[in-house]
C-alpha cells in the first residue's frame, strides 16, 4: 500500500505558505498503516498537475491531493483529476444545500462561481466539509484511489478526521493496526529527554518511541503495531510506565491536540480554583493565551497589564518606594504584583511577569532575565528567577509557558 501526497498551489511554491497539510496527512496515513512515499507540490497549472498525476498513478495506490477546490478559476484540481480519469463533474446535493444555507444565514450575496465548490467527481464518494463549502471526493479508477481535499488546514483537518479517515479505514483495512499514544513534557529539552531515555529508545522496536521537539516542549509518540487492541494498550501502558520512571516529573498531559494551557485550565476547573494575572514583560500574552481556551471564563477572573512603573503603582497599588529600592525587574516586584492581582481580582491564584524582553538590558540586567511571581490564597507568595535566551517573542512565550507550569503545579500540589 503506497501513497503519495500532492499539494496544489502556487503560493506553496513561492514560499508564501508552508505545506503543513502534507505533514498532517503523512502522520494520519502512517497512523492508518499506509506508507507515504512521495510529497510533491505543484502550482496552479493544469498541464503540470496532469503530468504529475500520470507519474503518480504508476507508483502509488493512493494519491491524496490538497488545495484547488475553491470557487476561482485557478482552482483546477477537480477538473484536472476528473479529466485524467475520464469522468465528469456532477452536483453534490448535500454540498449545494449547505452552500445555500450558508449564504442565507450570512446574508452575503452568492456569486455563481461558488457553485463550483459543490461539484464532485462522478462515480466517487462525496467527502463533506464540516467547516467550509468545498466538497471533496474519494474515487478509485484503474486501481488508483484519489482523495481530493481543500487547501485551508482548518477545513482539511476536520474533513479528513471526520469524513475521509473512516472511508480510508474501510477501503484499506490493515491486519495490524497502529496504536499510538502521545506524552507531553514541559521543562526538559529534547536532547536531555532523549539522553534520559536512550536505552529505551535504542532497544525498543514494538512499540517504538519517537521524540518531537516544539518550542518550549517535547512530545513522545509511543506506537505499537499489533492485531489485538487490548495487547496493544498493555504494551503502551508498560512502555509509558518505563518512560515515567525516568522523566515523569516533566510530564504534563496526553494527546496531539493538548497543550500546557489546556491542562492548566482543566486543573483549575477540577480544583474549583480561579486565577488572575499581572503582566509587565508579557503585556497580556498570558491572559490572551488563557483566552484561547473555550470555557476559561469559569476560572479566569481577569487581570492587569502594568507595563510601566506608574501603572504598577496606579493599577496594582504597589508602593513606589519598593519599585525604587528593588527595581521593577526584581523578586520583590514580582511577588507584590502577583499578590495584588490576586487580592484585587479576589482570585485563588495569580501569576505575575516582570523582566527584560530585550534586546537592550534594563536596570543593568540582561535580556531574558525574568521574574515570575505566584500568589495563592492562604499561602506565602513567591517568585522564581528565569533566564531565557533568543529573541523578544521567544522570551515572552517562554515566560508564559513557565507561568502556566508553575500555576499547574501549584494547583495540583498535594496539600
Ligand atoms: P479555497 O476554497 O479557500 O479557495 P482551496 O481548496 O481552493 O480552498 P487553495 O486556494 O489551494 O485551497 O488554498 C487556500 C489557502 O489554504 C492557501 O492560501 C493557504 O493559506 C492554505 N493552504 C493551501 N494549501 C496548503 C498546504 N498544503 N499546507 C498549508 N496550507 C495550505
Amino acid at each position: 500500500m503506497k501513497a503519495e501526497i500532492i499539494a496544489v498551489g502556487t503560493e506553496l511554491l513561492l514560499g508564501q505558505v508552508v505545506n503543513t497539510n502534507a505533514t498532517f496527512l503523512s502522520e494520519e496515513l502512517a497512523d492508518l498503516g499506509i506508507e507515504v512515499y512521495y510529497h510533491t507540490v505543484v502550482g496552479d497549472n493544469p498541464g503540470r498537475l496532469e503530468q504529475l498525476l500520470a507519474e503518480a498513478e504508476k507508483r502509488s495506490d493512493l494519491i491524496v491531493l490538497c488545495g484547488g477546490l475553491g470557487p476561482t478559476d485557478d482552482d483546477l484540481t477537480k477538473d484536472t483529476v476528473a479529466a485524467h480519469i475520464h469522468r465528469s463533474l456532477i452536483q453534490d446535493e448535500q454540498a449545494l444545500a449547505r452552500l445555500h444555507e450558508f449564504f442565507t444565514f450570512s446574508k452575503n450575496k452568492m456569486t455563481e462561481n461558488n457553485l463550483k465548490q459543490t461539484l464532485m467527481i462522478e462515480g466517487g464518494i462525496a467527502v463533506q466539509n464540516p467547516t467550509g463549502l468545498a466538497v471533496g471526493t474519494l474515487i478509485t479508477a484503474d486501481e488508483t484511489t484519489y482523495l481530493l481535499l481543500p487547501g485551508p488546514p482548518n477545513e482539511l483537518k476536520p474533513m479528513f478526521l471526520q469524513n475521509a479517515r473512516p472511508l480510508l479505514e474501510e477501503l484499506f483495512p490493515q491486519a495490524e493496526q497502529l496504536m499510538s499514544r502521545v506524552l507531553r513534557f514541559y521543562g526538559i529539552g529534547e536532547s536531555q529527554l532523549v539522553t534520559e531515555l536512550k536505552e529505551l529508545i535504542d532497544t525498543q522496536t514494538n512499540p517504538t518511541i519517537a521524540p518531537y521537539a516544539k518550542p518550549n516542549e517535547v512530545t513522545l509518540r509511543l506506537t505499537a503495531k499489533i492485531s489485538d487492541a487490548a495487547k496493544g494498550q498493555a504494551l503502551l501502558d508498560s512502555l509509558e510506565a518505563q518512560v515515567m520512571t525516568k522523566v515523569g516529573e516533566y510530564f504534563y498531559g496526553y494527546g496531539d491536540d493538548n497543550s500546557l494551557v489546556k491542562v492548566t485550565v482543566e486543573a483549575l476547573k477540577a480544583h474549583g480554583k480561579t486565577i488572575s494575572a499581572a503582566e509587565s514583560l508579557t503585556a497580556g500574552l498570558f491572559q490572551s493565551t488563557l483566552g484561547d481556551i473555550a470555557g476559561v471564563s469559569e476560572v479566569f477572573k481577569g487581570g492587569f497589564i502594568t507595563y510601566s512603573a506608574e501603572t504598577k503603582e496606579q493599577f496594582l497599588g504597589i508602593d513606589h518606594k519598593l519599585l525604587e529600592k528593588e527595581g521593577v525587574v526584581s523578586e520583590a516586584c514580582a511577588i507584590a504584583m502577583a499578590e495584588q492581582a490576586r487580592k484585587l481580582a479576589d482570585a485563588d491564584f495569580a501569576v505575575s511577569f516582570t523582566g527584560v524582553a530585550g534586546p537592550d538590558e534594563l536596570e543593568g540586567q540582561p535580556a531574558g532575565t525574568v521574574w515570575i511571581g505566584i500568589a495563592e490564597k492562604g499561602q506565602p507568595a513567591f517568585a522564581t528567577l528565569q533566564h531565557f535566551n533568543r529573541d523578544r517573542r521567544y522570551i515572552r512565550q517562554s515566560a508564559v509557558m513557565k507561568g502556566l507550569d508553575l500555576i499547574r503545579r501549584a494547583v495540583t500540589k498535594k496539600k
